[in-house]
C-alpha cells in the first residue's frame, strides 16, 4: 500500500468541499499554493467562472482532474425528459473532455422530480431500467470521444432522490451488462461515504479490478449523522476504516487519487484555508 505519510501527491480535492467559501478559480489558486495536484470540479462551479478560463488555469498550474462531477439523472417522467437527460449528459461528456478529466462521474438519478417535490412516479424498477438505458445510450458517445463513465453508487438513504443504484454490486452488474468486454469505458466511483457499510464491499472491490475502479472518494461517516446530505465528516472524525478500505482498493490495482469530498454545513462555515490545510493533514495521517 502506498505510504501517504510522505507527501500528499495522491490527494485530490473534490471542489464541493469548499464550494461555499470560494469560486472555482480561487479554489484552483489555493490548491496550487498548497501543492494539491488534482481536483474534481462540479459543472455549476465550472460554468460560473467559464470553462475556457478553468481549462487555461488548469494548464497553467499543472493541476489534473481526478474526475468531473457530474452526469447522470437519467430517469424522467416522459420521452422529452429522457431525451433532455441524454442531451445534458452529452454536454457533460464534452466538458469532461475539454478539461481532460479521466472520467465523468454519474449520479444516476431515481424517481423523477423527487429532489424537489412529489416524484412523477414511484416505480423504482422503472427508474432502474431508465438508468440502464440512459447509461447505454451515453456510453456510445462516451466511447466515441474516449471519456470513461464512472457509476457512483449512493447510500440507500438517497435511493428516492438521487440514485437508484445503491451498492457496488449493483453498479458492477450494470458494468458487466453494458460493457462485458471490460473495455475501460465504464466503471465505478467508490465513494466510501456511500458504501462503507456494505458487507460485500471488499469482495466487490476485488470483482471490479483496476480497470473498473475509476475513482475513489473519501470523507468520514459521523455517528450520529444529522443530515442526509450535508453532514459528511472530515477524514478521521468518524467511523470509516479508511486505511483498510484503501488497502482493498490498492490490492485490487487502484493507483489513482484519493479524492476528498466533504459536503458539510459544518466545514462550509470554516475558512477555506483551514479546510484545505486540514484535508492535507488528515490525508497524511489517517487516509
Ligand atoms: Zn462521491
Amino acid at each position: 500500500m502506498r505510504d501517504f505519510s510522505l507527501n500528499h501527491e495522491a490527494l485530490s480535492l473534490n471542489t464541493a468541499t469548499v464550494r461555499k467559501q470560494w469560486s472555482l478559480d480561487r479554489i484552483i489558486e489555493e490548491c496550487a499554493r498548497r501543492d494539491i495536484r488534482a481536483i474534481s470540479p462540479w459543472r455549476d462551479q465550472v460554468a460560473l467562472v467559464g470553462i475556457d478560463h478553468i481549462a487555461r488555469q488548469l494548464r497553467e498550474t499543472g493541476i489534473k482532474l481526478s474526475g468531473y462531477c457530474r452526469g447522470g439523472f437519467f430517469p424522467a417522467a416522459d420521452k422529452p425528459g429522457l431525451q433532455a437527460a441524454l442531451d445534458d449528459n452529452r454536454r457533460a461528456i464534452d466538458e469532461a473532455k475539454l478539461l481532460n478529466a479521466p472520467c465523468l462521474v454519474l449520479v444516476v438519478g431515481s424517481l423523477p422530480g423527487a429532489l424537489t417535490g412529489p416524484p412523477a412516479y414511484h416505480d423504482i424498477s422503472r427508474a432502474r431500467s431508465e438508468v440502464r438505458d440512459g447509461i447505454a445510450a451515453s456510453l456510445e458517445y462516451a466511447r466515441q470521444v474516449d471519456m470513461p463513465l464512472a457509476i457512483e453508487p449512493l447510500h440507500p438513504m438517497q435511493a428516492a432522490e438521487r440514485a437508484c443504484i445503491n451498492t457496488l454490486e449493483q453498479a458492477l452488474d450494470l458494468c458487466d451488462e453494458l460493457d462485458p468486454g471490460r473495455s475501460g469505458s465504464l466503471g465505478v466511483a467508490v465513494d466510501l461515504y456511500h458504501v462503507w457499510w456494505d458487507p460485500k464491499l471488499a469482495a466487490q472491490i476485488v470483482r471490479a479490478g483496476a480497470d473498473r475502479l475509476l475513482a475513489y472518494h473519501v470523507c468520514d461517516w459521523l455517528a450520529p449523522t444529522r443530515d442526509l446530505l450535508n453532514d459528511r465528516g472530515m477524514m478521521g472524525d468518524g467511523i470509516i476504516e479508511l486505511k483498510k478500505c484503501r488497502r482493498w482498493m490498492e490490492e485490487a490495482g487502484f493507483t489513482g487519487y484519493s479524492e476528498v469530498e466533504i459536503f458539510s454545513d459544518t466545514w462550509w462555515q470554516k475558512p477555506g484555508e483551514y479546510v484545505l490545510d486540514t484535508c492535507i493533514e488528515r490525508h497524511l495521517t489517517v487516509v
